[in-house]
């Protein structure tokens, strides 16, 4: 579901700790590896607990119990339990972790806010004479060549002349050592994961009747796929902004910091952005996407200053909800689809989301202001 090669290259996501070949009948979801979500994950003797956000982002040199971390590694490896992050991966996945948050929100029609290049592709191009070129073809398509979305075996083809001169030690199939042959042939062109190219190339050889089949690869240029980070959608009908930002607070869980907004109450609201967890890094997509609001976590004076000035009063409008809020409802959807997988494989697992709130923010108080009000 989450492709670690998906992830940023900053990122640290997979398995942290845990023997790949050990038996998983329970698993436990979070978006946090907090000691009280450790906590829970113990209690209910859970045999793999799943967070998005990795517990040793930074490299480590100890995971001796006299740290926060190294207490938590020594907890799961004495009661038998792994621990598993999918991240930035979960956040370009599709469905990924925006994908849940826009969902709550009542968007359709999500495309990712900063799309990600689609995975690489080669065009291999050969030239064959006419009786193999089927065969060939059929070559190509079973080592992976020639998918386009739901089409398989795609290729194009056209016939020209070709031409060669076999040398003495040549052992050709058509023609004959040190005459000129000219060869009716159809040049054949198919599209290939690059991660096949390998595969491709030696069926293509095999298949091929020429001693030295002529071929060439060309790396395709990648632009935007359909996995990225944060999402735009549009609501069902347009609303206020004060109307919107209570449809925020209505469906994501409950926080002491609750929904914070930048801009006009009763401006409108129909196209909306979205990036579960800290998303300032994304203001220029949001303007470029024409959002009217754009909703992530963690925002902080200055990038919010700086992206209201921009706007001049209009949109995009800001909603800030709590890091952990803006995540959390990623976890029935993966629950959902592990369960159906698993038990598709005849393998069923339980899976329990952890409803337990590790937003750090305990309580909040109202600032009337003492100095000035
Ligand atoms: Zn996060």
């Amino acid at each position: 579901m989450y492709d670690p090669s998906w992830a940023r290259d900053w990122d640290a996501v997979g398995l942290v700790c845990g023997d790949p070949a050990a038996a998983v009948r329970r698993i436990l979801l979070a978006i946090d590896p907090a000691p009280s979500v450790i906590e829970e994950a113990l209690a209910w003797r859970a045999d793999l607990l799943i967070t998005h956000h990795p517990l040793l982002l930074k490299g480590v040199h100890t995971v001796a119990a006299t740290s926060p971390k190294g207490r938590t590694v020594h907890r799961l490896i004495r009661a038998g339990c792994a621990l598993y992050a999918a991240h930035t991966n979960a956040d370009a996945a599709v469905p990924g972790v925006s994908d849940a948050l826009a969902r709550v929100l009542g968007l359709t029609d999500l495309v990712p806010l900063s799309a990600d290049p689609g995975d690489p592709v080669d065009k291999i191009v050969t030239f064959v004479p006419e009786p193999a070129v089927e065969k060939v073809i059929d070559a190509l398509a079973g080592a992976g060549a020639g998918e386009i979305g739901e089409y398989q075996r795609c290729a194009w083809t056209a016939v020209g002349t070709g031409t060669f001169v076999p040398g003495a030690g040549a052992a050709p199939v058509i023609g004959s050592p040190g005459e000129r042959s000219l060869v009716e042939e159809r040049r054949i062109e198919m599209v290939v994961p690059r991660q096949r190219r390998t595969e491709a190339l030696a069926a293509l050889a095999a298949a091929h009747p020429y001693e030295h089949p002529a071929v060439d690869v060309y790396e395709l240029a990648s632009w935007s796929g359909p996995r990225g980070i944060g999402r735009v959608g549009t609501l069902g009908a347009p609303t206020s902004l004060r109307e919107f930002a209570m449809l925020v607070a209505e469906a994501l869980p409950s926080t002491a910091q609750g929904v914070r907004i930048a801009g006009e109450p009763t401006a409108e609201i129909r196209r909306v952005a979205v990036c579960g967890g800290a998303g300032d890094s994304l203001f220029d997509a949001v303007r470029a996407a024409g959002a009217d609001v754009y909703v992530t976590a963690d925002l902080r004076h200055h990038p919010a200053a700086d992206a209201r000035e921009l706007a001049g009063d209009g949109p995009p409008f800001l909603v800030d909800v709590a890091h952990w809020a803006s995540e959390w409802p990623w976890l029935a959807g993966v629950s959902n689809r592990l369960e159906g997988a698993l038990m598709d494989a005849g393998t069923p697992v339980e899976v329990l989301v952890s409803i337990r709130s590790t937003d750090p923010w305990i309580f909040r108080v109202p600032s009337p202001g003492g100095m000035i009000r």
